[in-house]
């Protein structure tokens, strides 16, 4: 691993942050750090540095600079290490035990600004190093070393006299004295310190030297590492490709059935299939690997003690397949729960359970699925789990993989402090829910996706027009919404569209089949009877292309569903020569209730939105000019011409979407949203 650090850099980093020297460059180092995943990764690892600042009545006062919960080393600011008061934090260390409610009082009040970030659960111990910056990460090369049953002997002799080795105790108060006692207690020549199964702390006088000192002890347990690595047998990896939307809903189905989610919800779902992973999978003995738990206990919360391997899956027979998972994602909460019981009556203390689903599922020739609330969640969890990969491999490889005991991971598990960094986020009306939209780039299909997505929803905007539809995504967010170019028209675009929505979030709950056209014309002439044939395509059959392959991936989840039309109100009041859109729409309108009847069976729901008289693309090419003059009225009184004298907009109809997707007893329905017009009441 090659240093990044630069002086000029450095010197920027400083001028950038106008937070002082010190602040500056730790700053400056603490990101050269986060920004490498071998290293840590989301949240991981903490760094701080000494230095003096006067108070409010011009007294110098020591200080620590201490990274913040809440913040990431990759992207921290000058905001991110909070001062705290030196000097009362190291008068603690007299103390025999501390409680975690209490230390983190005293880090609290020993915050200058009360406002700031709790400090870190490690404060104490970069506060009983003496030296001025103090860096630490959970490299996986250092880790392939510690996590071994001889992994002292393996680090002495990597590192020498520099060593400073502190057998494994659980983070809080009481590792903090043990490392100061094993740093005072080492030599002159000491300049890192490993933590047995957890991690590895690096120190300097200034950020530099710090820095330089990680890097150099990771490449050391790279090289050794290297030195020391034995042939690997693997059964040589056959990879299948191509069936994610087919597999991933299945997965998806079985999840949300075991956690009780109600249905058209559930996880997201992310699958990730590099060489690595396929690599990882392949070797003999990946599954006796993986049972032994994750490489540092930080990675716990985001991976549970472990991943649920299944063994030799059999990719021709998916249906079977998802019944095998099924019965493994079963045992694995039977086994989860005895666990549970079994470490909370032997170290006789009292917990509230959480939930017995793995986060991670290994497939071989498939690859990695994890889940989350979120995509962003379960992207996390596969990066986490990636390196914890990383390091059993290499472990492996050299010797004997030994992490941390479950009895120890237990206490990291159920810690609340290290509980309290995943905050559960606040239930949202279509939370959990995957949906696609199509005619999204413009009108009412862009603000049902804005509105979907604020509602919380992961949601895919389909429409053929890519540039309207890439301006359309763009303000939305990015995590939970994506976009694909399909013509709904064409069945197989419209089939790669639904695939695409599992590939990326890994099933689909709400269908808004929204694209349109409004064509006109007499019946009677060849020109009418050709725009009624275009009409059906556009208005009616791309609905059945797009139904019935969401019904398909509905039905593989099991987990019910929800199809919404955009009908018209041409479906109830025709207009003159608007019969090619009329006589589609109220095809459209049968088909809405042909989908009730057929798919209630398996929960899924099939609804309508008749909107009129929206300001959308429809009207544009002088329609709505043309349409407001026969009546003798403007534009403007044209489009407020209703029982309500208010003009109707995308975003009403977007709401008319939105309550579609959150009533679950409501089928075969209707919803007006017109404004109001007697002669378009549906009968
Ligand atoms: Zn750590």
């Amino acid at each position: 691993m090659e240093s990044r650090y630069k002086d000029a850099d450095a010197a920027k980093a400083i001028e950038k942050y106008a937070a002082g020297e010190t602040l500056g460059l730790r700053t400056y180092t603490a990101r050269l750090l986060g920004s490498v995943p071998d290293l840590v990764v989301h949240g991981g690892g903490n760094t701080s540095a000494k230095g003096t600042v006067h108070d409010r009545l011009g007294r110098e006062l020591d200080v620590l600079y201490i990274k913040g919960s809440g913040w990431d080393l990759g992207t921290i600011e000058p905001a991110g290490h909070p001062a705290v008061r030196l000097g009362p934090l190291r008068d603690l260390r007299k103390l025999e035990k501390l409680s975690d409610e209490e230390m983190v009082a005293e880090l609290r009040s020993a915050l200058l600004d009360a406002s700031a970030p709790t400090p870190s659960v490690e404060t104490l111990l970069h506060a009983f190093l003496p030296a001025k910056f103090v860096d630490h990460t959970h490299a996986d090369a250092v880790l392939a070393l510690a996590d071994q049953p001889d992994g002292e002997k393996l680090c002495r002799q990597v590192y020498g006299n520099g060593l400073v080795w502190v057998p494994y105790v659980m983070p809080g108060f009481m590792l903090a004295p043990r490392v100061a006692d094993a740093f005072e207690a080492a030599g002159k020549d000491a300049w890192v310190i490993v933590l047995q199964q957890h991690g590895v702390f690096t120190f300097g006088e200034n950020a530099k030297e710090s820095y330089e000192r990680m890097i150099r002890a990771v490449t050391m347990a790279e090289r050794a590492i290297a030195d020391k690595r034995r042939t690997v047998m693997t059964r040589g990896a056959v990879v299948v490709q191509g069936i994610e939307s087919r597999i991933l809903p299945r997965i998806r189905g079985v999840l949300a059935r075991a956690n009780s989610d109600a249905l058209e919800r559930g996880p997201i779902l992310h699958a990730r299939a590099t060489d690595a992973v396929h690599e990882f999978l392949s070797r003999s003995h990946a599954e006796d690997l993986v049972a032994i738990g994750p490489s540092t206990p930080d990675h716990v919360l985001r991976t549970k003690p472990e991943a649920l391997f299944i063994r030799d899956p059999d990719y021709s027979n998916l249906e079977g397949l998802g019944r095998r998972v099924e019965a493994a994602v079963q045992d694995y909460g039977v086994k989860y729960d005895a666990y549970f019981e079994e470490m909370c009556k032997t170290k006789g203390v009292e917990k509230k359970k959480l939930d017995s689903l793995p986060r991670v599922i290994l497939l071989p020739g498939f690859g990695m699925v994890t889940m989350g609330k979120t995509l962003a969640d379960a992207k996390v969890v596969a990066d986490v789990y990636e390196h914890s990969m990383a390091v059993m491999s290499d472990a492996d490889d050299i010797g004997t993989y030994r992490p941390v005991s479950r009895a120890d991971l237990f206490d990291v598990e159920y810690w609340s402090l290290e509980q309290a960094k995943i905050k559960p986020q606040p239930p949202m009306p279509l939370g959990g829910a995957v949906a696609l939209v199509t005619g999204a780039a413009s009108g009412i299909g862009r603000a049902t996706a804005a509105m979907y997505a604020q509602l919380g929803a992961h949601v895919v905007m389909v429409d053929r027009d890519d540039s309207g539809l890439e301006s359309a995504r763009k303000p939305l967010d990015p995590k939970r919404v994506t976009s694909y170019r399909a013509d709904m028209t064409i069945e197989g675009e419209v089939r790669a569209a639904v695939a695409h929505a599992c590939r990326t979030f890994g099933g689909l709950d709400i269908l808004v089949s929204n694209a349109g056209d409004a064509p006109q014309g007499r019946l009677d002439t060849s020109e009418g009877a050709e725009a009624l044939r275009a009409s059906l395509e556009v208005n009616l059959l791309s609905h059945n292309h797009a139904a019935r392959a969401a019904c398909e991936i509905m039905i593989a989840q099991g987990r019910g569903g929800s199809l919404i039309f955009n009908v018209s109100k041409a479906s109830f009041n025709p207009g003159k020569n608007f019969g090619p859109y009329a006589v589609a729409k109220t095809a459209l309108l049968a088909l809405t209730r042909q989908y009730a009847i057929d798919l209630g069976q398996y929960g899924i729901r099939s609804n309508a939105v008749n909107a009129d008289r929206i300001r959308t693309k429809l009207f544009a090419g002088g329609v709505v000019e043309q349409r407001a003059r026969a009546r003798g009225v403007s534009v403007d009184e044209y489009f407020r011409d209703n029982l309500l004298s208010r003009e109707v907009t995308a975003e009403d109809v977007a709401q008319a979407f939105a309550h579609l997707a959150q009533a679950r007893a409501t089928t075969g329905c209707v919803i007006t949203v017109d404004g109001g017009n007697a002669a378009a009441f549906p009968r």
